[in-house]
C-alpha cells in the first residue's frame, strides 16, 4: 500500500497523552495515515521573520511524521487572511459583496502554496499518493508538478464551490480553475458543488466531459466527483449517551427544566445565517405565544477570524440582537436565549445535542455542517429531537428526515420550529431512524476510505 501525505492548511497534532484528536476529519486522516504510514504537512500556525530559511519543524510518531512549517506575517497576511479569507471564503459562499480582491493578496496566495510545494517536494517518495485539503491550497499540484512531482495528488474542497456566474466575478478564476486541472482528483462536497464546477468548465470553454467522472481541461484528464464528509457516528453518538453525566450537561438540564432546548452551534461566521435564526425564533414566539417560557434556544457561538473586520462586527450585532430579543419578549422568571460565546468541547456538545428537542442549523451557505450531523448521531432512539436545517447547507443533501428550511423565510423557519416542537414521537423515532441510519453507513472512515480509492484507482 502507497503512503499517503496529507496537506492542509495547519495540521491536527496528536495529543502527548495519546487522546484521540478533537476533530471527526482529523479522526479519520490520522487513521488512515496510521493504516500506510506517511506524512502531514502544514503550517505552525506561527510566524517568523525567517520562515524562508528555517528549517521544517518534524515530528514523528510511530509511521507518521508532521511537517510544521512557518510563514513570515507578510505571508499570513496575503496568503491566509488576505486571499484564503478575504476573496475565497466570501466567494465560495456566495458573498461577493465581502470580497476584497487585491493583487497583492492573490501574488501572496499563489507565492506561498510555491513555498509549501518547495518545503514538501524533499518528503516525498515515489509512489506516496497525496492529499490536499481546501481552499488555502488550490494552487499546491500545479507548484509541485512543476518540481516535476508526478505522484497521485488528490484535493477535497471542504467549502462550497459555486456557480459560474459567481466565481467569473474573481479576478484569478482562470489560475484557480487552471490550478485544480493539475490533481488527478478534485473532491466536492455536494453533487451541486460538482455540477457548478463542470458548469464553469463548459460556460468558459476550458474543458469537456469525457464521461465516468473524468474531464479534460488545460490538456490533463482529471476525475472530479461528490465526496460528502462526515463524522465518526458510532463515536459521537457514545460520547451523547455518556456526556449526561458531565457536569456542564447536567447544570444544563436543570436550568431547562419543564421547557424544551433548542440548540444552535456555529462558529461566528456571516455564512451562517445567526442573525436570521434569532429574528425567526423571535418570530416563533410571536406567533405562538403558548410557548413563552416553554422553550429555551441555547445558541453556542465560538468567535473565529476575530482580526477580519466583519467577523467583529457581527460578534456585536449577535449579541446585541440576542440582548434586544430577550429585552422584548423575555419575562422576569424566563431568559429565550442563552448566548454563549466560547468554545464548548465536542464531548460536553454531544450532551447539549442529546438534551435539545430541537437542532436549529441554518446556515446561508455551506459546504456540509457537520454540526447537523452531529445533532443526529447524539440523539436518544426513544425520544430523539427534530433537526431543522437549512436547504443550503451541504448536509440537507442526505440529511431527508430533517424538517428543511429556507433560513431567508423567517416566517417560514419560525413554523419549522413550531413543527418540530409539536411533531409526535413517533414520526420523530422515523425521520431519526432514517438520518442515523445514513449517518451509521456514511461516516468520516468510510469518506476517507472512498476517495482514497478513487484517488489510487487505476494508478
Ligand atoms: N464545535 C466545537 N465547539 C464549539 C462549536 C463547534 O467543537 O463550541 C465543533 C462542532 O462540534 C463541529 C465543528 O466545530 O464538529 C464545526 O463544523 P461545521 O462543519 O458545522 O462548521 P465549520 O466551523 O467547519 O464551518
Amino acid at each position: 500500500m502507497s503512503r499517503l501525505v496529507v496537506v492542509s492548511n495547519r495540521v491536527s497534532l496528536p495529543a502527548k497523552d495519546g487522546s484521540p484528536p478533537a476533530g471527526g476529519l482529523a479522526v479519520a486522516l490520522q487513521a488512515a495515515l496510521e493504516e500506510r504510514g506517511g506524512a502531514w504537512m502544514g503550517w505552525s500556525g506561527n510566524t517568523s521573520a525567517l520562515a524562508e530559511s528555517a528549517a521544517l519543524t518534524l515530528q514523528q510518531r510511530d509511521n507518521i511524521t508532521y511537517a510544521l512549517t512557518d510563514l513570515t506575517e507578510t505571508d499570513v497576511e496575503e496568503y491566509y487572511h488576505g486571499f484564503a479569507n478575504r476573496v475565497l471564503w466570501p466567494l465560495c459562499h456566495y458573498r461577493m459583496d465581502l470580497a476584497e480582491y487585491g493583487r497583492k493578496e492573490m501574488a501572496g496566495y499563489f507565492r506561498v502554496n510555491r513555498f509549501f510545494a518547495q518545503r514538501l517536494a524533499p518528503l516525498i517518495q515515489p509512489d506516496d499518493v497525496l492529499w490536499i485539503h481546501d481552499y488555502h491550497l488550490i494552487p499546491l499540484a500545479a507548484e509541485l508538478r512543476q518540481m516535476g512531482i508526478q505522484n497521485r495528488i488528490g484535493f477535497f474542497l471542504h467549502i462550497p464551490w459555486p456557480p459560474a456566474d459567481l466565481v467569473v466575478m474573481m479576478p484569478a478564476h482562470q489560475d484557480i480553475v487552471r490550478s485544480l486541472s493539475h490533481y488527478d482528483l478534485v473532491g466536492f462536497q455536494t453533487d451541486y458543488d460538482l455540477q457548478n464546477f463542470v458548469g464553469y468548465l463548459r460556460r468558459e470553454e476550458i474543458g469537456d466531459d469525457i464521461g465516468d467522472g473524468r474531464f479534460r481541461s488545460h490538456g490533463r484528464v482529471f476525475r472530479a466527483g461528490a465526496y460528502p464528509i462526515s463524522i465518526e457516528t458510532a463515536t459521537f453518538a457514545d460520547f451523547a449517551k455518556k456526556a449526561a453525566s458531565n457536569a456542564m450537561v447536567r447544570k444544563a438540564r436543570q436550568s431547562v427544566e419543564g421547557r424544551d432546548l433548542i440548540i444552535g452551534v456555529d462558529r461566528l461566521d456571516y455564512s451562517k445565517g445567526i442573525i436570521q435564526r434569532l429574528d425567526a425564533f423571535e418570530r416563533f414566539i410571536t406567533t405562538n405565544p403558548a410557548y413563552q417560557n416553554k422553550v429555551t434556544f441555547l445558541q453556542v457561538t465560538p468567535k473565529s477570524r476575530s482580526e477580519v473586520p466583519e467577523y467583529e462586527q457581527m460578534q456585536k450585532m449577535v449579541a446585541e440582537q440576542a440582548g434586544r430579543i430577550n429585552g422584548a419578549i423575555g419575562t422576569v422568571d424566563w431568559v429565550p436565549i442563552r448566548y454563549i460565546n466560547r468554545s464548548i468541547s465536542r464531548s460536553v456538545l454531544a450532551g447539549l445535542y442529546r438534551l435539545a428537542a430541537v437542532g436549529f442549523v441554518t446556515p446561508l451557505r455551506d459546504g456540509m455542517n457537520l454540526v447537523a450531523k452531529e445533532y443526529v448521531a447524539a440523539q436518544d432512539p426513544e425520544r430523539p429531537g427534530v433537526l431543522v436545517l437549512s436547504r443550503f447547507a451541504g448536509s440537507a443533501r442526505e440529511l431527508k428526515g430533517a424538517v428543511l428550511v429556507n433560513p431567508y423565510d423567517s416566517e417560514g423557519t419560525a413554523n419549522a420550529v413550531a413543527k418540530a416542537l409539536s411533531m409526535s414521537v413517533q414520526e420523530r423515532r422515523e425521520r431519526w431512524r432514517s438520518m442515523m441510519d445514513y449517518l451509521l453507513d456514511n461516516d468520516v472512515m468510510q469518506w476517507c476510505d472512498t476517495f482514497l480509492q478513487d484517488l489510487t484507482m487505476g494508478q
